[in-house]
């Protein structure tokens, strides 16, 4: 299925530690020509380039506390106003909250529908796969299987995560599946709304999250008389 042109693409892609959500938001954003925006990039740019949001960011961080809602949805509203997301955007870690969700609503006034998708993989498969998980000991990238011994953005060596052992693994599930159950209520109704399987290959995933992105995507604007 091929969108429209001149519709805007305007994703969030929710799902837990170890479902590739990283990987696949890429992808897609990739493939559609839409900026990936990943709130935990924007914060380590924003720390590294000591900008007024980074030393507020680094402050919370160096504290031990979560950086907050409101610093969250400002850097993800400036964001957005970049020119390079004018014909839409795929969100990688926001929205978190309820709070952050309905914040994002505000910003998509005028955007077009905004098509949330969640991509669904049973606990015990991501326990598994986040127990192989390696990261770059460098950059901190997640490797996908592709990347053997070298990270693929910076080529440095790949190490495995140290926060994976099995009982930490199913602590951050709880915690997130806890985090997210009230952001799923709350979109799950919509019709631009999609859950994905994602207990099969990184490549049919792929092809079932654009089907369905494109699909929300086309409907809503049918139906809004866009
Ligand atoms: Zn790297």
């Amino acid at each position: 299925m091929t969108l429209n042109s001149g519709a805007a693409l305007n994703v969030v892609m929710l799902g837990p530690p170890g479902a590739g959500k990283g990987t696949q938001a890429e992808r897609f954003a990739r493939r559609h020509g839409v900026p990936k925006i990943s709130t935990g990039d924007i914060l380590r740019e924003a720390v590294t380039a000591e900008t007024e949001l980074g030393r507020v960011a680094r402050a919370t961080m160096d504290a031990g506390n979560l950086v907050g809602d409101d610093v969250m949805i400002g850097i993800v509203e400036e964001r957005l106003a970049r020119a390079d997301a004018g014909r839409g955007f795929v969100l990688d870690g926001f929205p978190r909250t309820v709070v952050q969700a309905s914040a994002l609503d505000r910003m998509m006034n005028g955007r077009g529908v905004l098509v949330v998708v969640e991509i669904v993989v049973p606990e015990d498969v991501l326990v598994r796969r986040l127990a192989a998980r390696r990261i770059c000991s460098v950059c901190g990238a997640n490797a996908p299987v592709e990347w053997t011994t070298v990270c693929g953005k910076c080529g440095g060596t790949l190490v495995q995560r140290t926060d994976d052992g099995d009982g930490i693994v199913r602590e951050r599930l709880k915690v997130y599946l806890r985090e997210t159950k009230p952001l799923v209520d709350y979109y799950s109704g919509r019709p631009s709304f999609r859950a994905v399987d994602g207990n099969r290959p990184p490549d049919v995933v792929m092809a079932a999250l654009d089907s369905a992105i494109c699909q929300a995507s086309q409907i809503t604007t049918r139906g809004a008389g866009a």
